[in-house]
């Protein structure tokens, strides 16, 4: 949209103000109300926002190890730039005027470590090389009611899922919940957030939607999105949702799938599929595949980026533990999909519902790119049957420490990202990794105490 376009489109709005948002790299929305005159002014020039963004944990606690910004910087703006494009009205709240911004800007040392804007520069590249990326990410997660959860208490434990039992497709669940699931359609539609499809999972109060795939820009916007929406529309019933990525040991995580396909630049052809391959994949396919493979082990944060993502990536629990990929397999860690002409693609299945989705799709697309640039071939031998025992091409790193060392280190990865970015990150990772550290948990009382 031009500027022109957005001024009327906010002149014919009753709001005086604009929600202005911005994902940090957790994938957190950070942002504020505008006046619309601010707005229209920020709109060819940036506006500064607080660097704090890209300061602090989930819990605004700041970081101590970062370079970017912190005390000895003095916590200075960086300057956003509103994306024109992203324009939305929020149907749960009154049609308010909402709009995505990021940190790409032509004079800004800082842009590697937004998010948004790393990804934007991924696409560019897969452009230039002639590629289209066509992504859609789903996402499982929890529901609880939310009369039971008094946060400030942590009493997290005591909470009650909104169905009982597991369930998963289950009709019987979506009629009793009726209200909710005719909000998410209905709204996240309206608010440019099409599901393709929506559904209960197994487990409590769990359920899955898969979002319309779109170009991976896009893609990421709306998965972002879709996280806030839920949770604000659950709020209107009562109900609170979570993306954690493993909510209790004895039921299977959640996910947040990535789908993967590379088209040309006019959308015309998915040059993934090729009908005269016997499994329906063309070269590029395999080479962007080998290449997720290849790099996997050195960018795992990207999809596992909490302390308890590595909680989800175990045996048996519907998530990969091991450097696999498999034809409609989803035992292993890449899926291909037969789709035929228009929906053949890749499913990045160790994706967690916890992932900030511009770096998850990102990450999907760098390393993928990286095995079409470097003309890897497929030597991985799909796996047939149980990929949780397939362990000839070994297994994916077991926690943040482990993964993010080795990330820390790897040269792809400052390949793929840019040292500035992969630096911070890990930082950011580290630092994630010893808050937990340094708590006493519940499980090491009750073993260690050695009550007589
Ligand atoms: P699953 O096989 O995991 O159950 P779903 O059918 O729930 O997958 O979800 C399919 C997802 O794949 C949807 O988000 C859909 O938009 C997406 N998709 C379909 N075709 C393509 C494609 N060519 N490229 C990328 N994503 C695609």
């Amino acid at each position: 949209m031009d500027k022109k376009e957005i001024i009327s489109k906010l002149k014919a709005s009753t709001s005086t103000h604009v929600k202005v948002a911005v994902a940090d790299i957790d994938g957190v929305l950070r942002g504020k109300f505008m006046h619309r005159d601010k707005f229209i002014s920020s709109l060819d020039n940036e506006f500064g926002f607080c660097s704090v963004v890209f300061g602090w944990d989930v819990n605004d606690q700041v970081y101590d190890n970062v370079e970017i910004t912190g005390w000895h910087t003095g916590y200075g703006d960086f300057p956003a730039r509103i994306d024109g494009n992203t324009f939305r009205k929020i149907p749960w709240q009154e049609d308010v005027p909402f709009f995505l911004a990021d940190f790409e800007s032509s004079h800004a040392t800082d842009q590697n470590v937004c998010p948004r804007a790393l990804l934007k520069n991924i696409i560019a590249q897969s452009e230039q090389a002639g590629y289209k990326p066509i992504f859609a990410q789903e996402f499982e997660w929890f529901n609880f009611i939310k009369g039971d959860i008094n946060a400030s208490q942590n009493s997290f434990k005591e909470m009650t899922p909104i169905t009982s039992g597991m369930f998963g497709y289950s009709i019987l669940r979506m009629s009793d919940n009726y209200g909710f699931f005719r909000d998410l359609l209905a709204m996240l539609e309206q608010f440019g957030i099409p599901l393709e499809g929506l559904h209960t999972e197994t487990g409590p109060g769990v359920m899955e939607a898969a979002i319309q795939c779109s170009n991976a820009l896009e893609a990421a916007d709306r998965a972002t999105l879709f996280k806030s929406a839920v949770k604000e529309i659950g709020k209107k019933h009562s109900i609170v949702a979570s993306f954690m990525a493993k909510q209790t040991k004895e039921l299977p995580g959640c996910s947040g799938h990535v789908h993967q396909s590379l088209w040309d630049l006019k959308k015309e052809k998915n040059l993934f599929y090729d009908a005269d391959d016997q499994l329906g994949m063309s070269e590029l396919m395999k080479q962007f595949l080998a290449g997720q493979l290849y790099c996997l082990r050195d960018i795992l944060p990207l999809f596992a980026p909490t302390v308890n993502s590595y909680k989800r990536l175990t045996e048996g629990a519907w998530a990969p533990t091991t450097l696999t990929w498999g034809i409609d397999n989803r035992t292993t860690a890449l899926r291909v999909i037969d789709g035929g002409p228009k929906a053949t693609r890749i499913e990045h299945r160790v994706v967690g519902s916890d992932v900030n989705p511009y770096l998850a799709i990102a990450a999907c697309l760098a390393s993928g790119l990286y095995g079409i640039k470097h003309k890897l071939s497929l030597d991985n031998p799909y796996t047939v049957g149980n990929g949780y025992k397939d362990l000839q091409h070994g297994v994916l790193p077991r926690n943040l420490y482990e993964a993010t060392n080795r990330m820390a280190q790897s040269e792809i990865a400052s390949e793929l990202f840019g040292e500035k970015f992969v630096d911070h990150f890990c930082k950011s990772r580290l630092w994630e990794w010893r808050q937990f550290s340094e708590q006493v948990t519940d499980w090491e009382t009750k073993r260690y105490f050695e009550i007589i």
